[in-house]
């Protein structure tokens, strides 16, 4: 995928965000890519906003985008995207007819000599990133979320949800819309305990995004 160079940004002060020009999600995107609603905008390449068509009915929340994302501007495009278009594919699923997004929009990360490594936004972050996956779940009005990890789940679903103890079960909104969570893919490839380790993980979390199968 071609690395994009950082986009030109219209002047918006620190702590806020363009209002989108008209109700559309192409709008939406738009005002996303200039928001300074906080810090992480700054060391990042670009906003990282979701992708997929705009009637999609799955909508699936990850937490936010990694090193190659962050880099080439598209969600889920780095080692944990890849992983998780190969549970999708043994599912039969095509991921194009998904809307695949994050919680929160910018890259965080430290240096540590030329890597970037991930860290996880904190809750200040997380609420002033939310007005976007709000506008993104207003706007495609999808049938079912998926959640991918603890920050998507806590994001959708609540502060008091869990994904080692709820994982994989059906819930629902106020409006209806059905939810699920699972683990974040990079979790399944960091499972702790070797090969086997690793598998077991994979092997969870295909079974829990099978539940896309009874749509
Ligand atoms: S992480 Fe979200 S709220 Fe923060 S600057 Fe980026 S788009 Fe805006």
């Amino acid at each position: 995928m071609a690395t994009r160079k950082r986009p030109a940004r219209r002047s918006v002060p620190e702590g806020s965000a363009p209002e989108p020009r008209d109700e559309s999600l192409d709008a939406l995107r738009d005002a996303a890519r200039d928001c300074k609603r906080c810090p992480l905008w700054k060391p990042a390449t670009q906003t990282v906003f979701g992708e997929g068509p705009d009637d999609a009915r799955v909508l699936v929340v990850g937490e936010q985008p990694g090193d190659r994302e962050d880099l080439s501007g598209h969600p889920f495009v780095g080692p944990a995207g890849k992983l998780f278009d190969r549970a999708l594919a043994e599912l039969g699923i095509d991921r194009a007819g998904l809307y695949v997004t994050n919680a929160v929009k910018h890259f965080k990360f430290e240096r540590r000599g030329k890597a970037r490594l991930h860290k996880s936004p904190n809750a200040s972050e997380q609420r002033a990133c939310r007005l976007w996956l709000e506008g993104e779940l207003a706007r495609i009005r999808p049938a079912v979320v998926v959640c991918l990890g603890a920050i998507a789940a806590r994001n959708v679903l609540g502060p008091a949800f869990r994904v080692t103890r709820q994982r994989g079960t059906w819930q629902e909104l106020a409006d209806g819309t059905r939810v699920f969570a699972t683990v974040h893919p990079s979790a399944v490839l960091r499972a702790r305990g070797g090969d086997e380790a690793r598998r077991l993980a994979y092997r969870d979390f295909v079974a829990d995004l099978a539940l896309l199968l009874d749509l």
